[in-house]
This record gives C-alpha cells, structure tokens and sequence, in this order.
C-alpha cells in the first residue's frame, strides 16, 4: 500500500507564492496525488503487482497491455514526487554544468520552453542525461522516463491543473516562472552523481 504521507512536501505551501499558489499546491498534492495514490492501491490490490515497489510496478506494467490503470496511476504517483522535489526557493540560480551544456542560461530556457510549447494536452518536459549528454525531452499524459530506463534530473508539470488557477491559459508565462523562480537546482545536482 502507498500512502500519501510517504510523499511529503519539502516547502512550506505558501512558499511559492506568487508563481504558485498555496492553492494550487494544496490541490495539487493533497488532491491530485492522493487520488493517484489511492486508484493505485485499489488497482494493485489482488494482482502480481501488489507486492512490488512503484519502480517496480513501472518498468513491469509499461509493456502489460492488461495494466494500462494501474501504469498511469503508479507512473503519475512517481512524476509527481519528483516534480515536487524539482521545486522550491533559495536553489533558483541555473548551474555552470547546464549552462555549458546547452551553450548558457538562455540558450538552456529557450530549449526547455521550445520542448514545452510542443506538447498538446497533458503532459511533462524533463531536463534526462542520456549517453552522458543532457537532453530536453517530453512524455505525453503519465509517461515517465525511468519507465524507459532513462533517469531524470528535472521536470516540469504541464497537465492543465498544474497552474490553470495561476495562470488560466497562459501555459508559457507558467514555464518562465517556473524557470526563473522555481527549480530547486540543488535537488537537480543532486541526481546528477557528479
Ligand atoms: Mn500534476
């Protein structure tokens, strides 16, 4: 059983604010996530699955054409503890490790919102190190990269309540805010191992 309180925030609500309201949060996390977590306990229960650990239950239901729920669900509950932990204040400055990637900060963001302005619908952009070289990549509606074998550093939630009570329709000027003022870079660094 995965519970909610196994995911806890590591910022106070309002501590976003005014990129992300303490409103937003609280939905975001005591809602959005408690029902992926709980559509996944209901799912697993009584299959192959319910003794496994969410990484687990990812790589072994992306291929199960009978386990599409329980997929989305788990892979949700996975995208959205990392996202959490991609935020925060106080970490906000871009570090020399990306900007040489991607040729400097704004050459990183104009990559990074280019990626994000493409996906139609409900989705998420991830900073991924594949082959040793950074990337910018996005998946569609629940799909995670470590489902593929790939491991993340960075993402960005684009799913429409992310930030509609924010900023409406201004999807964009959420993915600037998000940029200038809400990576927890140091979280970042750390899933680097460098
Ligand atoms: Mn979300």
């Amino acid at each position: 059983m995965f519970n909610l309180a196994e995911y806890p925030l590591s910022f106070r609500e309002n501590e976003l604010e005014p990129f992300m309201s303490a409103e937003t949060v609280k939905i975001h996390h005591n809602r959005h996530l408690a029902t992926y977590i709980a559509n996944l306990n209901k799912l697993i229960a009584n299959t192959k699955y319910a003794n496994m650990d969410l990484h687990e239950i990812i790589v072994n239901s992306v291929n199960d054409e009978s386990a599409t729920k329980i997929f989305n669900n788990a892979a949700q509950v996975y995208n959205h503890e990392f996202f959490f932990n991609c935020l925060g204040r106080g970490h906000n400055f871009i570090p020399d490790v990306i900007t040489d990637a991607f040729g400097g900060a704004a050459e990183f963001k104009e990559k990074f919102k280019s990626v994000a302005n493409d996906v139609f619908g409900s989705g998420w952009v991830w900073l991924i190190r594949r082959d040793e070289k950074f990337e910018i990549i996005a998946t569609k509606n629940a799909d995670t990269p470590i489902a593929h074998g790939i491991k993340p550093l960075l993402t960005l939630d684009l799913w429409e309540h992310a930030y509609y009570l924010d900023w409406q329709n201004r999807r964009g000027d959420f993915v600037d805010a998000f940029l200038e003022n809400l990576v927890d870079w140091k979280f970042v660094l750390e899933n680097m191992d460098i």
